[in-house]
């Protein structure tokens, strides 16, 4: 069985921020931009920002850098050309989660990418080419996810890593988030938020309106912002999951994907 998901499973581990708080606790979220679709990782950034991160920083190639800087305002902009500039930035320990794919491309920098971000231990967000690069059933990939990892894909990026499978959408997001060891978000009308261990809940506050470009990303965003203020990553993707059709919802007909991100705050009112 698995429930149907809803904020009372999640709401006491929401992390509403302290009197006391200041930005360096509320996290801190990288995310890996690319060098030509600088709108999908733009787009997680904001969605990781409104819902609630204390920092955000695009680690974009320095070919596009001024594209990112100059349409980003709360968030930081660093340049990233190669793996080894990616480690460096973190090493910065307070960077304590990252999203990896919208609008990364499908080749082996986002490949090398991904693996040194998964050896880093950050709670991680793969979405979009990120997973795609991959391929049918990449063992290297499972074995490099350790720390807390949450895949995102739609129906089409799931089947190019784990093929057409057995039974319906459930039992498929349960037996990939066994065969990787990480949260499976099967994305749809009807998403599958499946854990490792067998935990599951299906997601139906989602409005048709989500279909268009750009809406995937805002939920790798959220997501991440979520992990980074502690969330465990199955909690985190409920919620975020249920935070986005909800933001949808209060938009209605008409939504494009950089609406989300300004209605999280009245979905996020809904909780309190
Ligand atoms: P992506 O395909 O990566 O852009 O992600 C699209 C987002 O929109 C995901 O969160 C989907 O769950 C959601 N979505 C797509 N189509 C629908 C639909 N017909 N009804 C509700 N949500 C949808
Ligand atoms: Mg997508």
């Amino acid at each position: 069985a698995a429930f149907e998901n809803a904020p009372a499973l999640w709401q006491e581990a929401y992390p509403w921020p302290r009197t006391d708080a200041h930005k360096y606790q509320r996290g801190h979220v990288l995310v890996v931009g690319g060098a030509t679709m600088t709108g999908a990782a733009r787009l997680s950034a904001m969605a990781a920002a409104r819902v609630g991160a204390g920092l955000v920083t695009v680690a974009a190639p320095a070919s596009s850098w001024a594209v990112y800087a100059s349409a980003l305002t709360s968030v930081m902009v660093q340049p990233v050309n190669d793996a080894g500039m990616l480690k460096d930035i973190l090493a910065d320990e307070r960077k304590n989660a990252v999203v990896i794919g919208p609008g990364a491309g499908v080749s082996d920098a986002t490949r090398a990418y991904v693996l040194a971000v998964l050896a880093s231990g950050r709670a991680t967000v793969l979405d979009a080419d990120a997973i795609s690069v991959f391929g049918p059933a990449p063992q290297s990939l499972f074995d490099a996810i350790a720390g807390p990892c949450v895949l995102t894909p739609h129906e089409g990026e799931f089947g190019r890593v784990f093929g057409a499978g057995d039974g319906g959408k459930l039992e498929r997001a349960r037996a990939a988030a066994r065969q990787s060891g990480a949260v499976l978000v099967l994305k749809g009308p009807d998403t599958v938020i499946a854990a490792s261990d067998g935990r599951a809940i299906i997601n139906t506050n989602a409005p048709p309106d989500l279909a268009t470009g750009g809406t995937g990303d805002v939920l790798a965003g959220l997501i991440a912002g979520l992990m980074a203020q502690g969330m465990d990553a199955f909690r985190a993707a409920a919620a975020a999951v249920w935070l986005h059709g909800e933001a949808a919802a209060l938009f209605g007909p008409g939504l494009v994907s950089e609406d989300l991100p300004g209605l999280l705050p009245r979905a996020l009112r809904r909780l309190k």
